[in-house]
């Protein structure tokens, strides 16, 4: 029987990233030796001492039972203080922080709350893909704002059609950027509250990367600016701070109405996150800062040791001061697909074709800083046998 997919589903952007992972799976299965540059997902296992609060909290049933639906208060206290430290910015622990079940969730559910048949959702291109989808699937419209080398992968809100404008509720920002490994300063923030504002615009920033940066730099949080309480609702999340990306802990925070809204679409889709894994995001949160120093060393040598390599190719990449993203432009004449198709043949090495990010992402590859430095060196080394 064919049920004909709804006309929402239908109209969802393709997702490469399967059609990434199926070419991948075979080439392991062929016996040969592929490094992976493809995923942005830690390959270093998530420090132990949240493990063992996992495992001691599991053992009591109090946690085996339904989680209260807005996070455990001594979650959101903990949010709290993290965002107090780092970013120096007070939050209300009840009315302004909602943890989600990993922050993916939360992006992606959240123009439901605001979006009505026609409404524009302002989405960077390239980007990560919940922008677009969480836009289609709540019967919103998706205004692309293409981020250009030429303005260092910044949207420009000027270009953007008066038009468009009026119909527009939602604008996504996520700095540090994925996939071009881009970063924002505050006069940006800054101009992009007061448009958003003068507009009436809720601005959804994406904060994933805020703890993964280098060289002393120190990613802010748009709620540090003057009139951010206003239109802005951040997301965080402990996948990449914390290397927990399959634990599904986040959370966001910011403006209390849209954080009340994105809870009352969440009561009626989900039940909360395990309590365990709650007590484990609490230990990981007050759990100093050793580990996060730890990690951006390591990526940054990573980083370093790769943005060397592409240059001695003589390959365009960006030097990123955050995130664990290299930003390539292709060489020679290829597309994004067939380029990555290429390097996988010849180079049996994995790297993501930048369209798959959007359209403004064609003629760029990401690779992702996930394999150690001895795999690394090899990869260069490989790639070095390629003539585009
Ligand atoms: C990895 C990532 C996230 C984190 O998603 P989770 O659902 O919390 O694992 C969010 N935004 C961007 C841009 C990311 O790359």
């Amino acid at each position: 029987m064919n049920f004909g997919l709804s006309k929402k589903l239908q109209s969802l952007p393709p997702y490469l990233f399967l059609e990434i992972d199926k070419a991948k799976r075979k080439a392991r299965a062929q016996g040969r030796d592929i490094i992976d540059l493809g995923i942005g997902d830690p390959d270093q296992p998530t420090p132990k001492h949240i493990i063992d609060i996992l495992y001691k909290a599991s053992l009591d049933p109090v946690n085996h039972r339904y989680a209260l639906d807005q996070g455990m208060p001594v979650l959101r206290r903990s949010i709290s203080h993290w965002y107090n430290k780092i970013f120096n910015v007070s939050l209300n622990p009840e009315r302004e922080i909602l943890p989600l079940i990993g922050s993916k969730e939360g992006i992606a559910h959240f123009p439901l709350a605001f979006l009505n048949q026609g409404d524009y959702s302002l989405v960077p291109d390239p980007c990560y893909p919940p922008y677009k989808g969480g836009t289609i699937l709540a019967g919103g419209k998706v205004h692309l704002m293409p981020l250009l080398s030429s303005n260092e992968f910044l949207p420009d809100f000027k270009k953007i059609p008066k038009g468009i404008l009026r119909k527009a509720k939602i604008m996504f920002l996520n700095y540090p950027n994925n996939p071009t490994g881009a970063t924002a300063g505050k006069d940006f923030f800054r101009d992009a509250i007061n448009f958003a504002r003068r507009h009436k615009i809720i601005i959804v920033s994406d904060l994933a990367y805020s703890q993964m940066s280098y060289d002393g730099y120190r990613p802010p949080s748009m709620l540090e600016l003057k009139g951010a309480r206003d239109t802005v609702i951040e997301f965080h999340s402990l996948s990449k701070t914390y290397n927990m990306t399959g634990w599904r802990v986040g959370w966001a925070c910011g403006n209390e109405n849209l954080v009340s809204a994105l809870a009352k679409v969440k009561s009626n889709v989900d039940s909360g996150i395990f309590s365990a894994i709650q007590l484990a995001a609490v230990a990981a949160l007050e759990g100093g800062f050793g580990h996060m120093q730890d990690m951006c060393s390591l990526y940054q040598e990573r980083r370093d040791l790769l943005f060397k390599g592409l240059n001695s190719l003589g390959w365009q990449a960006n030097n990123p001061k955050a995130t664990f993203y290299v930003w390539i432009k292709v060489p020679g004449k290829y597309d994004s697909i067939k380029f990555a198709g290429l390097i996988l043949d010849k180079a049996d090495i994995v790297v993501t074709p930048g369209v798959g990010f959007g359209k403004y992402g064609e003629g760029y590859i990401r690779m992702a800083l996930t394999v150690s430095k001895e795999r690394i060196k090899e990869a260069v080394v490989r790639l070095r046998g390629l003539s585009p």
